[in-house]
């Protein structure tokens, strides 16, 4: 006989902890089901050691810096397993709390991987558990490509089990996770090359942001080669090479990282046993409920491949619980305005339309756009004058704020506060009304003209 609960929620990332224990508040009885390490994608291998990363190289940026800050004696070597020793204690820290978290909320946890057998009913090692509602919530992994040698390169997963640092890295992709990682590996001393498969990186960001980084990673030393479809990778005596479509190659790396996109992980559930058919794409089809087409099952996070970030897996899974089992039948996400930040050195934070979006939208005329490029005072005793960029787009008579974008010092932790205001529909006159915070970057949304 099957072990019975309200919810089983499939994944223990992000998204299904937030969900089965927001649940289990409500007073459901919940399990949850997780084949690797408690926290998932985020925790284990994502923006958790990423950041941590992250960390370290801005360090090496402001030793690079401390001379003209008074320093005479500022640690120039770097010490990669260290630093990777004691991201993996701080992780290891956090699966703990994780699992406690979920002990003290009441939630089952079962360690296995689950698969359908029924509507209601999951396989986990031989034991079948049923529920009233079952929770997909099994994340992503990197794609890879198709092409002879492959397997020479690693992901974003194999940066993570790095013990040293490699000298010569190759990164093929222009997201996110492959310009943050470029940024890491170039300032901790590793000769990095980025392949673009066409001429720019953050296609789906304001393009004022991907033109600029592009300078930025440049300036900073890291080679980023355009126009390169990688074919085949071939192992020479002097590392790793990589094989373009036009017979052209680049070589010599020690390492070649993949970072070409994520895909749903929703293969391995038995998904046909309960007659749910998959997107094209390969995603979960979920609407915006988070309910599947059908019955009893829900989905949400990267599986359904829907702006593919913690946050966003996290209050998906809130509301969802609120939804079934608060007696809160309206609570869905709203999927607009969704501030981000990419760990790029400098940093990235957008949040709301891009350029090119509000003129579609609403047509160039009703469009208004206003710029900042400005230095930093972190600049102003240094040598390095790096530049910083910010970009307002507003819309109508009144100038509603519908877009807010900025490369540069300080905007990873600026963005968050003015999404704030972007989400409660602030106009240019509201930005202009809020007294600026001197000497900051961030008063320069508020001074622009
Ligand atoms: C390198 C990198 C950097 C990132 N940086 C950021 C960042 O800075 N900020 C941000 O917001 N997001 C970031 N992300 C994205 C973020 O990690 C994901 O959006 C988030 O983890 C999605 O949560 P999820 O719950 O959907 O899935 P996951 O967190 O991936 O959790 C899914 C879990 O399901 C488990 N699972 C899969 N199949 C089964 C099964 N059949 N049975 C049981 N368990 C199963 C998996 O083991 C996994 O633990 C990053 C991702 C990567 C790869």
């Amino acid at each position: 006989m099957a072990d019975h609960y309200d919810l089983l929620v499939l994944g223990g990332g992000s998204g299904g902890i937030a969900t089965a224990r927001r649940a289990a508040a409500h007073g459901a009885r919940v399990a949850l089901v997780e084949r690797g390490l408690l926290g998932g994608t985020c925790v284990n291998i994502g923006c958790v050691p990423k950041k941590v990363m992250w960390h370290a190289a801005e360090f090496a940026q402001h030793a690079a810096h401390a001379h003209h800050y008074g320093f005479d004696s500022v640690p120039r070597e770097h010490d990669w397993t260290r630093l990777v020793d004691n991201r993996e204690t701080y992780i290891r820290r956090l699966n703990g709390i994780y699992d406690r978290n979920l002990d003290k909320s009441g939630v089952t946890y079962i360690a296995g991987e689950g698969r359908f057998v029924d509507t209601h009913t999951v396989v986990v090692d031989g034991r079948q558990l049923s529920a009233e509602h079952v929770l997909i919530a099994t994340g992503g992994k990197p794609r890879w490509p198709e092409i002879p040698g492959a397997a020479l390169g690693t992901d974003s997963d194999g940066f993570f089990t790095w013990r040293e640092r490699p000298q010569r890295v190759a990164i093929v992709g222009s997201g996110y996770i492959a310009c943050e990682l470029a940024g890491v590996l170039n300032a901790l001393g590793s000769r990095v090359t980025l392949l673009l498969r066409k001429d720019h990186v953050l296609a789906d960001f304001d393009a004022m942001l991907g033109e600029t980084l592009i300078e930025r990673m440049r300036e900073a030393g890291i080679e980023i080669q355009m126009q390169r479809r990688t074919v085949e990778l071939t192992e020479t005596d002097d590392g790793i090479q990589a094989v373009f479509d036009d017979g052209d190659t680049a070589g010599g790396f020690d390492e070649l990282i993949w970072a070409i996109g994520r895909e749903p992980a929703a293969d391995t559930l038995g998904l046909e046993k309960i007659g749910l058919e998959l997107n094209a794409d390969g995603t979960v089809p979920a609407d915006d409920w988070q309910d599947t087409p059908v019955e009893g099952i829900h989905a949400l996070g990267d599986v359904t491949g829907r702006v593919e970030l913690t946050p966003v897996a996290i209050a998906a899974g809130r509301r969802l619980a609120d939804r079934l089992f608060g007696g809160m039948p309206e609570r869905r996400l709203d999927y607009h305005n969704i501030p981000s930040v990419v760990f790029t050195h400098p940093p990235i934070g957008t949040v709301g339309l891009t350029e090119a979006e509000a003129r579609r939208e609403y047509g160039d005329a009703a469009v208004r756009i206003y710029t900042s490029h400005y230095v930093a005072l972190y600049h102003g005793v240094l040598e390095d004058k790096t530049p910083s960029d910010m970009k307002l787009v507003c819309v109508g008579e009144d100038e509603k704020v519908v877009g807010a974008h900025v490369i540069g010092d300080g905007a990873d932790e600026m963005t968050q506060g003015f999404a704030v205001a972007v989400k409660m529909g602030a106009t240019k006159r509201d930005f202009d009304d809020t007294v600026a915070i001197h000497p900051t970057s961030a008063e320069e949304f508020v001074t622009m003209t």
